[in-house]
C-alpha cells in the first residue's frame, strides 16, 4: 500500500504534538509520508500528572497500532509547549499543560522500549515548514507562530537552536512598544503584547468599547467578540478602529521581524499560527512594512506557513527520525 519500502521495509515512528487542549498524534514513515493519524483531548485541567499518563498511553497505543497494522515503530519523538530542555529529555515549563520539570522523555523511553525524543512545539513546527513546508529548500530559515502568543524557530540547515536553556526563540517579548500594552509576562510593551491573536481581539475590543472579550454571547452588539480574523475582515472593509487597530499590529510584527532579521540574516521568514490565515491582507502590508526597516540588511523572503496545524506533529516525527 505503502510506496518506496526500499529504507526500511515498514518502519514508521510515533509522533505526539501535544498542545493545551488537544494532542495531534501520527505514524510517519522515514520519507515523511504519514500512514495514520489520531487526535485525543489534553484535558490540561486534570493536572500535570495525568496529562503524563496521558501522552504514555496514547504513544503505547500508536506503536501498538504500529505493530497490529504490520508495521515497525522504531523510534518516538513528543513536543511540549514551553520551555523544552531537549538535551535533557525534560518538559521543564509550561503555563498552558502545567508541567514543571517533568522528564518526558525518559518517562516515554522506559514505558515503550523505543528511542525518545523530546522538542519544543514552535522549534519543531519550524523544523518541519524548513525541511517539508514553506522553507524547503533554503538553508536559513526565521518560523514564526502568531496564535494565543508569538514564538520564533531560528533552524540552520534542518536544526533548530535550541538556546542555553531551552528558551530560545521568544519574539514575542521583543519589546516593541515601550511603555505599551501589558504583557503576559508582566512588562510593557512585549511584541505578543501588541499583535499576537489574542491582543488583536483584545486591543478591538478596548477600542470598540465591547470590553474584554469573554465567552460567545456576552461581548457586545453582535453577540460574540470579534476575533482577530474578523478585525482583519473589517479593517479591510475600511471600519477606523479595525483599521488602526490591524495597521498597529502589522508595524509592530515589522518591528519585531526586522530585529530577528538583524539577529539571523535569514533567507526566508515563514509566518504560521492562527494568524497567517489572514492570507493577503496579513502578508502584503506586512512584507511591505518589513522591506521598508531593511537598511543594509538583505531583504527575506516572507511566506505563509505551509503545513497548518500538522506542522508540530511533523517535526516531533523529524527528530525521531534523526534519532533512529
Ligand atoms: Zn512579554
Amino acid at each position: 500500500m505503502s510506496p518506496a519500502d526500499a529504507a526500511g521495509p515498514a518502519d514508521v515512528v510515533v509522533a505526539l504534538d501535544v498542545g493545551g487542549t488537544g494532542m495531534k498524534c501520527a505514524l510517519v514513515r522515514p520519507d515523511g509520508t504519514t500512514v495514520h493519524t489520531e487526535r485525543h483531548p489534553t484535558d490540561a485541567g486534570r493536572g500535570p500528572d495525568a496529562v503524563v499518563e496521558t501522552i504514555l498511553d496514547v504513544a503505547e497505543g500508536l506503536a501498538g497500532k504500529a505493530r497490529a497494522d504490520g508495521r515497525d515503530p522504531v523510534a518516538l519523538g513528543i513536543a511540549v509547549p514551553g520551555v523544552v530542555d531537549e538535551a535533557a529529555g525534560v518538559a521543564v515549563w509550561s503555563a498552558n499543560v502545567g508541567f514543571r520539570d517533568v522528564p518526558l522523555r525518559d518517562l516515554a523511553a522506559e514505558r515503550l522500549g523505543l528511542p525518545t525524543v523530546l522538542g519544543h512545539d514552535v522549534r519543531v513546527g519550524g523544523l518541519a515548514e524548513a525541511r517539508l513546508g514553506a522553507g524547503r529548500g533554503t538553508g536559513h530559515v526565521l518560523f514564526v507562530a502568531i496564535g494565543t502568543g508569538i514564538a520564533a524557530a531560528h533552524v540552520v540547515d534542518g536544526a533548530a537552536a535550541s538556546g542555553a536553556h531551552g528558551a530560545a526563540g521568544e519574539i514575542g517579548h521583543v519589546l516593541v512598544r515601550p511603555g505599551g500594552p501589558r504583557c503576559g509576562c508582566g512588562r510593557d510593551g512585549c511584541l505578543e503584547a501588541v499583535a499576537s491573536a489574542s491582543a488583536i481581539a483584545r486591543r478591538y475590543a478596548e477600542a470598540t468599547g465591547a470590553g474584554p472579550t469573554g465567552a460567545a454571547g456576552d461581548g457586545g452588539p453582535t453577540g460574540t467578540p470579534a476575533s482577530a480574523a474578523d478585525v482583519a475582515d473589517r479593517a479591510a472593509a475600511g471600519e477606523p478602529a479595525a483599521a488602526r487597530v490591524w495597521a498597529e499590529a502589522v508595524e509592530a510584527l515589522a518591528d519585531g521581524l526586522a530585529t530577528g532579521q538583524a539577529l539571523y540574516d535569514v533567507e526566508t521568514v515563514v509566518v504560521g499560527g492562527g494568524l497567517a490565515q489572514a492570507g493577503p491582507r496579513l502578508f502584503d502590508p506586512l512584507r511591505a512594512a518589513l522591506h521598508e526597516r531593511m537598511t543594509f540588511h538583505r531583504r527575506p523572503r516572507l511566506v505563509a506557513a505551509a503545513l497548518g496545524d500538522e506542522a508540530g506533529c511533523l517535526g516531533a516525527a523529524l527528530l525521531a527520525l534523526d534519532a533512529r
